[in-house]
């Protein structure tokens, strides 16, 4: 039978599989078949994997022995910086072009052992570096709602093949927003969890302190289901949270939305995100919650202390690509070596933060950067969590202004930057958000959801209120 993927959810997939209407197989190959015709455009995929088949006997197996799970036979697509053993995992990057993992991720493990189908691995920016997927050493992502723009980024692959109907859901990473912002580029939901309930083993570090693994999909559900298939405590990982810590409160039937205005009215923040941001708001108080201002002076540095901690732990991971143990170029000698690996194989974003975070731990400024930066961490962290006790959720845009045109910002890094505005709190702090599509304009905007540590399930209770409000509209 001909699959219609439109509608597809990863509840209608799964009763449809389970009474035999199509095999894995079948569901794979259907997404596979529209991913391919339009990847030559939108280059949502850096490979498509060669053993769905394969795959596919495990979901097969799974249903048969009736130990399938919601994502059994489920197709995913993964982000290039997440490993997955005897594939090439890249992180879009021409330093990494031809290294196989040799393990897999932990999210990876939890994946196979479930037989969901991994049906690729998706571009993004160099090492996840960036917010539009410009930076990839493959080409840019462009964006399925509009090709002349991006898909956002770092992420920007996991979100185009979701939103084309490529995958029905993808992982991404998250380390100040690159989940959360293709998400609400391409209009998708986009989670970027809890710092350390979903592993990190497997996944490329960017900046350790802030990297979250996260899932995209085109409805808060499925990207909830992904979610619950990777969380969990993993000894491989020491930054791992303990189970007993991810523990939900009861669930409260009026919520408290916290909305930070002073924030919010920041300097080209687009009227028709505004727009839509009031009417998520009033959507809220229609439903019989409750929103409020509410000062939270500090968040302003977010942004700041984030570009001095990412580059920070940047050029310390970065380290590692050094040519002789992920070779890439020749020379007469071990300085050549590096010198020319690393100045061939990095592309000007990962110089340029390689360079500024050497330069900020160097040991004439590391006082005056990074432990400044790291001190306004903690006061930011304080300032949220006095925020959490009058408020459940904190509800801002995702990003001040809908997908950028292709070039519009490639060339003006600050210009960049200040699109992480609304996001990199999250990381900052290692709480969990939520971006939701928003709005009714041809190109989508995102709310984005903040709460308390490990609360995803407040975040989740949100996201479909928000859901339900922009379905009424
Ligand atoms: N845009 C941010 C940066 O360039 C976030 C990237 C990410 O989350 N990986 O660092």
């Amino acid at each position: 039978m001909a699959i219609e993927l439109d509608t597809l959810t990863i509840t209608s997939a799964h009763a449809a599989m389970k009474k035999g209407e199509y095999t894995p197989l079948e569901l794979a190959n259907a997404f596979l078949d529209k991913a391919k015709k339009q990847n030559s455009e939108v280059n949502a995929y850096l490979e498509f994997y060669d053993d769905i088949g394969a795959q596919a006997k495990v979901a097969d197996g799974l249903f048969a022995s009736g130990k399938a799970t919601a994502l059994t036979g489920i197709p995913v697509a993964v982000k290039d910086n997440i490993l997955v053993k005897g594939k090439v995992a890249s992180g879009a990057s021409k330093i990494l072009a031809n290294h196989v993992a040799t393990y897999d991720a932990t999210v990876i493990s939890k994946l196979k052992a479930q037989g969901a189908i991994l049906l690729g691995r998706t571009n993004m920016d160099e090492f996840a570096m960036g917010s539009t997927t410009e930076n990839s050493a493959f080409g840019v992502t462009k964006n399925p709602r509009d090709i002349s723009r991006v898909a956002g980024g770092t992420s920007g692959g996991s979100a185009a093949a979701v939103a084309m109907k490529g995958a029905l859901v993808a992982l991404g990473s998250d380390t100040g927003g690159s989940v959360r912002l293709p998400a609400a580029f391409c209009g998708l939901v986009g989670l970027k969890p809890t710092y350390g309930s979903v592993s990190r083993y497997g996944l490329m570090a960017t900046a350790s302190s802030l990297d979250q693994i996260g899932t995209l999909a085109h409805s808060v559900e499925e990207a909830r289901e992904l979610f619950l298939a990777i969380k969990g405590h993993d000894p491989l990982d020491s930054t791992s949270m303990p189970d007993e810590l991810m523990k939900n409160a009861p669930k409260k039937t009026k919520l408290r939305i916290g909305v930070p205005r002073k924030f919010v009215d920041v300097d080209g923040l687009a009227k028709e995100v505004r727009e839509a941001f009031e009417a998520t708001l009033d959507g809220f108080k229609k439903s019989g919650h409750e929103v409020v201002d509410i000062e939270l002076p500090y968040l302003k540095y977010a942004l700041p202390v984030y570009y001095i901690i990412n580059p920070a732990e940047i050029s310390a991971n970065l380290a590692r690509y050094d040519g002789i143990r992920y070779g890439y170029s020749e020379g007469e000698n071990i300085h050549d070596v590096y010198f020319n690996s690393r100045g061939e194989g990095f592309g000007e974003e990962v110089k340029r933060r390689i360079l500024l975070g050497t330069y900020i731990l160097s040991a004439g400024y590391y006082d005056a950067y990074y432990n400044k930066a790291n001190s306004l961490r903690e006061i930011i962290r304080d300032d949220l969590a006095k925020a959490f006790k009058e408020v459940d959720i904190i509800a801002t845009p995702t990003a001040p202004t809908a997908a950028y045109k292709i070039g519009e910002k490639s060339s003006d890094p600050l210009a960049m930057y200040l699109g992480d505005i609304f996001t990199v709190t999250a990381n900052v702090a290692g709480l969990p958000a939520l971006s939701v599509p928003m709005g009714k304009e041809k190109l989508p905007f995102g709310v984005q959801l903040m709460s308390r540590s490990c609360q995803e399930e407040t975040l989740f209770q949100a996201g479909v209120i928000v859901e339900t409000i922009w379905q009424h509209q």
